[in-house]
């Protein structure tokens, strides 16, 4: 399979270039450039599958011509090793769990994949590859746990001193071998900045291998495809059904519109924001206003300038009146997503957590309209990853999973750097 970046159609790129590239040269992002269509008789087997089977199965349609099968079957058994369960909140509406990796939060499913990915195409070399990434907290937590132990990549992680929660920091911090924190005395934006700068030093990536593992990196957004369809094979056969996906990149949206292309048969998309809601504006009056984000409670949203809109675009060849057609935005307010998130839990007993929350209102919303379909929303994380919202809301302890309590007691080990290219230069070549 070939790519094409999303600035240029005639470019075309293999499969490896653009996962150690992660961005195309022309800024722009890499896109495959054909989708495959399954088969009513796969489709009709993907029913009985679970995660992996699917996973098995997709992935060999996506990357099958690059990765030889044995191997593609083995990296993606191992990075899909958990299910994503369907679970009824009432008539009509169901929690798509995604929260039952080890970082308990959907991207676990990407950053795996990616990880033993890129340690496929990298075994060979002869130098170390590094991962640089900037976190605000849940993308540094579930990219360290994917490549922790992947031979010959060394994950650098920069947060924000002070600014992540205390637990997510432990679950980047403390694991050792090939991951490495870099706790930068300053903003996530700063952060983001030296992580650029380093991608933009050329005598430096002479040197290095530098790779990112943010969610622009294809290997990271086409395996969320996988639980789309997982959760359609949960559903009755025959049911109309639509997805509400709270976004904040749209990593995980882009994911389920490939996911439709490539023959999943759901009605609709609905796209659910805090009040970050660029895209829920773009749909309504169909111009696009990136403005800086606003800190919210369902942070992991607090996107301003969504990175994986122009591949939303690119889908369906830039026209607004195509994407209304099968996107409709809802967004809500710190004051209504706690508002939502002790509603649900007193009328159903279900608990959503702050980002699953708008999900499922945006459902709930939406079927009023059409109460004949079936809303399959995404929680996106276990409640318990922001205890301390969810908790004021509900007036009671939650206790942490047990996989999120082994980090508490651990040790945190980061390189503490000034916000300063030069430091971080400095750390890096000392690698
Ligand atoms: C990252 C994240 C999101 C947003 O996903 P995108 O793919 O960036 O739209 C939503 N919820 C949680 C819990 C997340 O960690």
């Amino acid at each position: 399979m070939h790519y094409y970046s999303t600035k240029n159609k005639n470019l075309r790129i293999g499969l490896k270039e653009a996962l150690l590239r992660g961005l195309a040269p022309d800024g722009g992002l890499f896109m495959p450039a054909s989708i495959p269509v399954l088969k009513r008789d796969t489709l009709e087997k993907i029913r009985e599958m679970d995660l992996s089977d699917i996973a098995v199965t997709l992935s060999r349609e996506l990357f099958g011509e690059d990765v030889p099968e044995k191997e593609l079957e083995q990296l993606t058994r191992e990075a899909v090793n958990f299910d994503t369960p369907l679970v009824q909140v009432e008539e009509g509406i169901h929690s798509l769990e995604l929260f039952h990796g080890p970082t308990l939060a959907f991207k676990d499913v990407g950053a795996r994949f990616l990880a033993r990915l890129l340690g496929h195409f990298t075994r060979d070399m002869e130098q170390e590859i590094h991962v640089l990434v900037a976190t605000s907290g849940d993308t540094g937590s579930a990219v360290a746990n994917g490549f922790l132990g992947v031979k010959g990549i060394r994950v650098h992680v920069c947060y924000p001193s002070g600014l992540v929660s205390p637990l997510q920091e432990k679950q980047f911090s403390t694991l050792g071998e090939n991951i490495s924190a870099v706790e930068v005395q300053g903003s996530f934006d700063d952060c983001q900045r030296l992580v650029k700068e380093a991608f933009m030093d050329k005598e430096l990536t002479q040197k290095m291998t530098l790779t990112s593992a943010n969610s622009i990196n294809l290997a990271r957004f086409l395996p969320q495809a996988f639980y789309y369809f997982r959760a359609w094979a949960q559903l009755e056969p025959g049911t109309e059904f639509f997805f509400s996906v709270p976004s904040g990149n749209y990593g995980n949206m882009t994911a389920g519109l490939v996911a439709r292309e490539m023959g999943l048969p759901v009605q609709t998309f609905l796209s659910a924001n805090n009040i970050n809601d660029v895209i829920a504006s773009y749909l309504l009056t169909g111009s696009y206003k990136p403005r800086l984000s606003t800190p919210t409670i369902a942070n992991a949203m607090d996107v301003g300038d969504p990175s994986n809109f122009v591949r939303i675009l690119d889908l369906f060849c830039q026209k607004h009146e195509w994407i209304t057609q099968h996107m409709e935005g809802y967004s809500y307010s710190d004051t209504q997503i706690r508002e939502i998130i002790g509603r649900v839990y007193r009328e159903t007993g279900y608990l959503c957590d702050p980002h699953g929350a708008t999900g499922y209102q945006a459902a709930k919303s939406y079927r009023e309209k059409h109460p004949g379909l079936t809303g399959v929303f995404l929680e996106t994380a276990h409640p318990a990853k922001f205890r301390e919202s969810v908790e004021e809301v509900i007036g009671k302890e939650l206790e942490l999973p047990e996989r999120l309590a082994a980090f508490v007691t651990k040790e945190k080990q980061s390189h503490p750097i000034r916000p300063d290219y030069t430091e971080f230069r400095k750390y890096l070549c000392n690698q």
